[in-house]
């Protein structure tokens, strides 16, 4: 008897040796295989006769194999094969395809999936290219097979790994008559139970589990194509909408549990304000009054605060940060900030420091980063231990770790974005008595209803108004051959008393691999999740640099001649414009190589006006602040992640004076890339950008996957399918906050035990 829960290699056509390699998958039950569902289809349910089809569409082909032959076309074997229906006939080239040669025999039928082209050589005859192909069950074979195979609508299926005895790849011909045969033994048991609750089902007008599963694989005959291939289909949306409610009634208990804790009770009266107003420098902007008003409402609250507040790039979230931090002084309490870096722990320390002096009473500050020597990092912590130090600024790596605060009463985040979720989940749970309230700040402009998946247990606050006064940053993109024009207008800039960054992706070298993060943050995440996404466009040449720049310099020259040309990188630009085209002028290298120290002094040295030009690499992407700065010059920059570049852009612009960002690119770039020069181009809107951002690179990459707590679907895919997440969050919440009563007991029970399953194996990192 097979149930969902049915270990995979009790299944036949496993065995024990592919059940090892489905685990490795994630593929360990009959519920696994089921839930691997087709990421393509194939009309196969009335094979076109060729005369029918039309050149440019993409079609797949019934056909017999007639014939096939090796060509040479400059010493590259191609593989040729003549592909016959009646009296039509196609030919189907793979490059390099001379392994195929002993595959197909003549006369044995072949699907052919790909784009139809018109025969150059033979007027109304076709080619298809580099096809999708699959050898199709002969005569002899059993009749399901070829059930499955032509005549219907058939399931495209990435391969889950295995192989077959032969040592063939499992590939969708397995999946299909492994599937097939798995929907037909559990529709002779017993009613499969339903994790959506029936009354909810017909509500949203969902079928069953079973009838999804079946008709995502097997759709009926009269589906739409579009419907399939996009994941819309009624069977589609019920197997998302499953996922997305567990997602959500996990995240909505937890909040529910978050609300239910003891957390303290700010006191935010006249007194508190007049403290906040005396050290205010500026009018705050509407959209920072309405936030500061949220968060402090939260903080008045007796359960902990749980926010983030978002807000692009310079909308000023920092002074809303210490204005938060005061009503936590005000009331005794202390108050953490943690940044990602320590050069930007250091300038909210000197920030604050400054901004804090204006009051007339004292504030104790105190800074806690590695920087600090062995005794004055135990002084610090003393200080922190004692409730002395009454904010307390550092990298988060440090505030967590070993330190012990004698009244936390607000946590700060910034610039969450470059944090993973587990350490601020290890923060959020250090106070055993009372918990402290938390304020998460991020730049990533993540659309609502994303920011309410990833950081569910979270409420959210966005600043949506840039303050008085900027004017927006000038971008434009300019062929790396100008460069010496790029360098003049740097110049001139300087001349008129503005200063300017260069941004390089590399630090040293030519190799993409340089982590540039002040510290690794867990054991997966040296990097930020940009980073490795412009590393990964990168990859492919590095092994055969790295190799180049081995060998003398003369033959490593020669390669490149024919490779891509040499990565530019911050430390050898550095010395090539100090002494080249920016002579003469104040010179400054940063990146994540330097001590502590010099980071410091490199930054303060800018921050001050004593440098004109920092050459640097992405360090510089969170949170500094040099409103002086009107320049930011982006080398390489089709390289660059689109929400990296948004950020560097967003270092200048900061103070009134005109500023520019050039993107400068080299002569080879991806129609990506082009994508996000132009979008960088026109427009400078946060969310925008994130949009692209998220649909060029996907849910993972654009949140650094685990490392943003994003879970791993199975089905949904929280871009695609937002508009079932919303659907799938209110009913989560209704299920969550009322009893409803055309829910039966047994059923809430089993959506009990499914959720504990479910969390526990699919978000296991997102502790339920
Ligand atoms: P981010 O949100 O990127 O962290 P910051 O907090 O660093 O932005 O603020 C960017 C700059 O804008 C800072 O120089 C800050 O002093 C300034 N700023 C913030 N709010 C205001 C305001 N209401 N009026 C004028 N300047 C402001
Ligand atoms: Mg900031």
């Amino acid at each position: 008897m097979m149930t969902l829960g049915t270990p995979v290699q009790l299944i036949k056509g496993v065995g024990p040796r592919n059940a090892e390699a489905l685990k490795k998958r994630g593929v360990e039950t009959v519920e696994d295989v089921l839930y691997h569902l087709p990421f393509r289809y194939e009309n196969r349910l009335d094979p076109k006769p060729l005369s029918a089809l039309k050149a440019g569409e993409m079609a797949s082909v019934i056909g017999e194999v007639r014939g096939s032959t090796v060509l040479r076309a400059r010493s590259m074997p191609i593989f040729e094969m003549t592909v016959g229906q009646g009296t039509g006939t196609l030919k189907a080239i793979w490059f390099r395809g001379q392994y195929l040669q002993d595959k197909f025999k003549p006369g044995q039928m072949v699907a052919l999936y790909g784009k139809l082209e018109a025969s150059r050589s033979s007027a109304g005859q076709f080619k298809m290219i580099q096809p999708q192909f699959e050898m199709l069950p002969g005569p002899d074979e059993p009749q399901d097979a070829v059930m499955l195979e032509v005549g219907r609508i058939v399931p495209v299926y990435e391969s889950l790994g295995g192989t077959t005895a032969w040592g063939a790849k499992l590939g969708s011909r397995w999946m299909r008559q492994v599937v097939w045969r798995l929907l037909e033994d559990l529709a002779q048991g017993p009613e499969l139970l339903d994790p959506l609750p029936r009354s909810m089902r017909r509500r949203l007008g969902m079928p069953s589990r079973l009838d999804a599963l079946r008709e995502a694989h097997f759709p009926p005959a009269g589906t739409s194509m579009a419907d399939l291939q996009g994941f819309h289909t009624a069977a589609h949306a019920r197997l998302i909408f499953e996922e997305l409610f567990y997602l959500e009634l996990g995240l909505e208990l937890k909040r529910k549990r978050m609300r239910e804790r003891a957390g303290i009770a700010f006191v935010a009266d006249e007194r508190v304000r007049n403290a906040i107003k005396e050290v205010l420098p500026f009018r705050p902007t509407g959209a920072q009054k309405r936030v500061l008003g949220e968060i402090v409402e939260d903080m008045r609250q007796p359960q902990p605060m749980r926010r983030l507040l978002q807000g692009d790039v310079g909308s000023g979230k920092t002074i809303v940060a210490m204005e938060a931090a005061l009503v936590a002084i005000e009331n005794g309490y202390q108050a953490a900030m943690m940044a990602p870096t320590e050069i930007l722990a250091t300038q909210h320390y000197l920030s604050a420091k400054k901004l804090l002096k204006r009051s007339s009473r004292e504030y104790k500050v105190t800074l806690l980063t590695g920087s600090l020597d062995d005794a004055e990092k135990r002084r610090a912590r003393r200080r922190v231990a004692s409730g002395e130090a009454e904010l307390v600024i550092g990298t988060q790596a440090l505030i967590q770790q070993k330190v012990d605060f004698a009244n936390l009463g607000l946590v700060i985040v910034d610039e969450q974005h470059r944090f993973g979720v587990r350490q601020r989940f290890t923060l959020m749970k250090k106070d055993e008595s009372a918990d402290p309230d938390v304020l998460v700040m991020t730049a990533t402009p993540i659309p609502r209803t994303l920011a309410l998946t990833i950081y569910g247990d979270l409420e959210v606050s966005v600043i949506d108004e840039l303050p008085p006064g900027r004017t927006p940053v000038v971008t434009r993109r300019v062929s790396e051959e100008r460069a010496l024009e790029v360098w003049d207008f740097v110049r001139k800039q300087i001349t008129l008393g503005r200063q300017a960054y260069v941004v390089y992706p590399v630090i040293e070298g030519s190799k993409d691999d340089q982590p540039e993060l002040d510290f690794p943050s867990d054991e997966q995440a040296g990097e930020s999740a940009s980073q490795n996404a412009s590393n990964k466009v990168a990859k492919k040449t590095t092994a055969k640099k790295s190799a180049a720049k081995k060998s003398a310099k003369k033959s490593a020259k020669a390669e490149e001649l024919f490779e891509k040309p040499s990565l530019r990188s911050a430390v050898e630009m550095f010395e090539e414009l100090r002494y080249g085209p920016l002579h003469g002028l104040r010179l400054g290298l940063l990146h994540g190589r330097l001590s502590a120290d010099d980071k410091e002094i490199v930054m303060a040295q800018f921050k001050r006006g004593d440098l004109d030009v920092l050459i640097s690499t992405t360090v510089i992407e969170v949170g500094v602040d040099v409103p002086n700065a009107s320049v930011m010059v982006i080398e390489h920059a089709e390289r660059f992640g689109l929400s990296q570049m948004h950020q560097l852009r967003g270092r200048v612009g900061r103070g009134a004076a005109k500023s520019y960002c050039v993107l400068m690119t080299g002569a080879r770039v991806s129609p990506e890339a082009e994508q996000r020069l132009d979008a960088m181009v026109t427009t400078d809107n946060g969310f925008e950008l994130a949009e692209l951002d998220l649909a060029q690179r996907g849910p993972g990459e654009f949140f650094g996957t685990k490392q943003a707590g994003l879970p791993d679907f199975r089905v949904a895919n929280i871009v695609r399918d937002r508009r079932l997440l919303e659907i799938a969050k209110k009913e989560a919440s209704d299920f969550a906050e009322v009893q409803l009563k055309d829910v039966s007991d047994e059923e809430r029970a089993l959506v009990r035990q499914q959720l504990k399953q479910h969390w526990q194996r699919r978000y296991g990192l997102v502790e339920a």
